[in-house]
């Protein structure tokens, strides 16, 4: 029996409450589906460790994590201590470190979940959105001149490669070939923001030649930004920079749901190093220890970890039971209107799967 081993950080708040669903969900597909094991280890690193060690991790963290074929993350930030160092010691980093440059968030409307946009039928609005995951807008580059003055000048530097943008158009077009209707939308400003964006458009337009059989195209991201509400449906896999991926995909989320919906991977492709597999959402401290959360972003962020795991039928099993779960209506936790617990949603996926 193939063996899989997966490093699970918890994290604060809601994180290890719904991973702990996540967990039962994967394991219970993985073995009956692909007849695979997972091993589990659980590692404590979080806002408590940090109380007792002054650190989110020990000094060899990074290292102890490299040996895992995945790492499955519940979230991290705890009103007691800065994101600062929460955010900025652990999850921030672990992207870096392990050049986790594909950030993959799935956008599926399912049947049973209240849309937002007027007269969306279920699984109409199906998109996967591709950010890049570690250079440009969000690239650590600037300074201030003159601070603490009413002169104070800060300057931030966006950094495009041509390696950085090539790795994620080429990742996003490799999914395009494989998804039926074969779509790519490539978002630019490169109308305002001419080097950065100018260098995403450049090598968009070289390496699109590599796949004919992609109807591929670009669009400007305020345009983009209309047509996620105006008609979110024309979208299939959508390829961005570091910042529009991420104000895209809060907007996708939105319209698909719920952020107790809403999954992400952060995927070094090269399998170089471990990918780690989270909700999008954070650590929810107002409804956490309540059994309040709703575990299926974590449910379904342990789906994309079981595809990259080469696991596809469990993963597969996992999204449908997730799917029949919604659309039952049976089982609902409060951000879906219900009154259901975590755990009794977890039930419900893990009875599905099974
Ligand atoms: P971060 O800064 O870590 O991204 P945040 O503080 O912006 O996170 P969240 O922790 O995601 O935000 O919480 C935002 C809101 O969404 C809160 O009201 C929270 O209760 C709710 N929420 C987040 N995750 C879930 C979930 N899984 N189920 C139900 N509600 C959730
Ligand atoms: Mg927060």
């Amino acid at each position: 029996m193939a063996v899989h081993k997966i490093a699970v950080i918890g994290g604060d708040g809601i994180g290890p409450e719904v991973i702990d669903q996540a967990v039962r969900a994967a394991e219970v597909a993985a073995r009956k589906h692909d007849g695979a094991e997972l091993k589990w280890n659980h590692l404590p690193w979080s806002t408590a460790y940090y109380k007792q060690h002054g650190r989110m991790l020990p000094e060899d963290g990074w290292e102890q994590l490299k040996p895992y074929d995945a790492i499955l993350f519940g979230a991290v930030g705890d009103p007691s201590v800065p994101d600062k160092i929460t955010v900025h010691e652990l999850l921030l980093p672990m992207r870096r470190k392990f050049d986790q440059y594909v950030n993959l968030r799935p956008a599926y409307l399912f049947a049973g979940v209240p849309c937002p946009l007027v007269g969306k039928k279920p699984g109409e609005i199906d998109m996967l959105v591709y950010r890049e995951n570690t250079e440009g807008e969000y690239a650590p580059v600037g300074g201030n001149l003159y601070p603490g003055t009413e002169n104070q000048i800060a300057i931030q530097t966006g950094v495009f490669t041509w390696k950085g943008c090539e790795r994620i158009l080429r990742a996003a077009f490799e999914a395009a070939q494989k998804r039926p209707r074969k779509k790519l939308t490539s978002i630019t400003k490169s109308n305002a923001q001419v080097y950065g964006l100018g260098l995403w458009d450049d090598v968009f337009n070289t390496v699109r030649k590599d796949y004919p059989d992609v109807d591929s195209s670009s669009l400007l991201v305020d345009a983009a930004a209309m047509d996620f509400v105006r008609k979110p449906e024309v979208f299939d896999v959508v390829v961005a920079s570091n910042l529009f991926g991420d104000i895209l995909t809060d907007l996708s989320a939105a319209v698909t749901g719920s952020i107790g919906l809403a999954s992400s991977a952060n995927i070094n492709p090269t399998k170089k190093f471990p990918s780690m597999f989270e909700p999008v959402h954070g650590s929810a401290p107002d409804i956490a220890g309540q059994g309040k959360a709703n575990p299926l972003a974590a449910v379904l962020s342990a789906a994309l970890m079981l595809d990259h795991l080469g696991l596809a039928k469990s993963a597969a099993a996992v999204r449908k039971a997730v799917a029949t779960v919604l659309a039952e209506g049976r089982v609902k936790t409060p951000d879906l209107a219900g009154t259901h617990t975590t755990t009794d949603m977890g039930n419900a996926v893990v009875e599905a799967v099974g």
